[in-house]
């Protein structure tokens, strides 16, 4: 279901609870929402009204989900100025040019484990929408 971006700081400030396999819904309806917002690269559960950690990236024209997803590597700091679907104004921020993530997909109604390596922008934009599920705005 497309839903109305969080825009309100004191509910996105908060950290976001574990996700389950019963936050099917969450996921799709980051899908939804992000496909109806032209441009939209990234967006956290919390831009959209859920408490949950799940995020949604687009990458070559596909959105992707990430349920509990965890920088665990990094490296490259670079500096970038970020645009927020739920901000108003641009922010400087440090990212990093390589990481790689843990995080689970849902498959058969099961949350399942994955690793997996990120640079360059997608790198950027899963490290924008993880910063949010730690309650971090850019
Ligand atoms: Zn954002």
């Amino acid at each position: 279901m497309i839903k109305d971006i969080v825009r309100d700081k004191d509910f996105l400030s908060q950290v976001a609870e574990p996700a389950t396999a019963d936050d099917a819904e969450v996921g799709q309806d980051l899908v939804d929402t992000m496909g109806s917002i032209e441009g939209c690269a990234c967006l956290a559960a919390n831009q959209i009204g859920s408490t949950k950690a799940v995020i949604a990236y687009e990458e070559n024209g596909r959105v992707h989900v990430m349920y509990n997803p965890k920088l665990v590597a990094y490296m490259q700091p670079f500096p970038a100025v970020e645009s927020c679907l739920s901000l108003e104004e641009q922010s400087p921020v440090q990212r990093f040019n390589l990481i790689r993530v843990s995080y689970q997909v849902l498959a058969d109604g099961k949350l399942q484990n994955r690793t997996k390596k990120f640079s360059g922008w997608t790198a950027e934009i899963i490290q924008h929408a993880i910063d949010h599920t730690k309650g971090v705005l850019v």
